[in-house]
């Protein structure tokens, strides 16, 4: 358990790249189709039961939501995707929104990407993992609702998923979890304190790097 994850706190919502907060020290940003369970994953994580409320009060939903806790540490909720009646303007919005985010936000370090394990590997998270790749971006990924399944039918699910991603060249690992058992709570933790310590090694060799060119 991190305590420090605990201290996150709202700091803005952003329509665009342009308008998010000054990019520098490092976020971690999380990803998930629409009710796979990514609020009350922040939530619990946080151990905050109206943190994550914010990213889905009107006008927010297709933002990206900011949170601090830190000096220049942040978790970023990304706009949950996959409502069948979003109107295809809204979807290119999306699409564009996120395409720019993954690509060019220099402190973003790692994403999260939550899914429902009883629907695992929607054409959503395929497009989220293929993104990643393509930014070389770590992701975790938590396998939510765990306590929906038998635990052996969660570890075949787990098992499943992981042959289906190695042929990534990406940091990836992921987990069971229970927002509503609060079952996993501390592997998340560690899986981010070592995302954002890999994210922090690699900005510090890309200083090296600068300096000596
Ligand atoms: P989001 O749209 O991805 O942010 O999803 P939410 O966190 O709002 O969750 C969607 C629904 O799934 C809500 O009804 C939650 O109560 C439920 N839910 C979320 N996490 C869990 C979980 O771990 N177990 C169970 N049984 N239900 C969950």
């Amino acid at each position: 358990m991190n305590p420090i994850y605990h201290r996150a706190a709202f700091l803005k919502s952003a329509p665009s790249l342009e308008t998010t907060p000054t990019d520098q020290g490092l976020e971690v940003a999380f990803a998930g189709r629409s009710n796979a369970g990514k609020s009350s994953a922040i939530n619990s994580l946080t151990r905050q039961n109206q943190l994550a409320k914010i990213s889905k009060t009107p006008g927010r939903t297709q933002m990206l939501n900011f949170f601090e806790f830190g000096t220049d540490l942040r978790f970023v909720d990304l706009p949950g995707y996959g409502y069948a009646k979003v109107p295809e303007d809204v979807k290119l919005q999306w699409y564009r929104l996120m395409e720019s985010y993954l690509n060019k936000r220099q402190s973003l370090c790692a994403i999260v990407l939550v899914m429902d394990v009883r629907h695992p590997m929607t054409d959503f998270d395929w497009q989220m993992v293929e993104w990643c790749e393509h930014a070389q971006l770590p992701m975790h990924i938590l396998l939510t609702k765990s306590d929906k399944l038998t635990y052996g039918a969660g570890k075949n699910t787990l098992l499943k998923v992981q042959r289906e991603l190695s042929k990534f060249t990406i940091p990836l690992s992921l987990q069971l979890f229970s927002s509503l058992k609060k079952t996993g709570i501390d592997e998340v933790h560690a899986a981010l304190d070592s995302l954002f310590s890999m994210g922090g090694q690699q900005a510090e060799d890309e200083v090296g790097e600068d300096t000596a060119s």
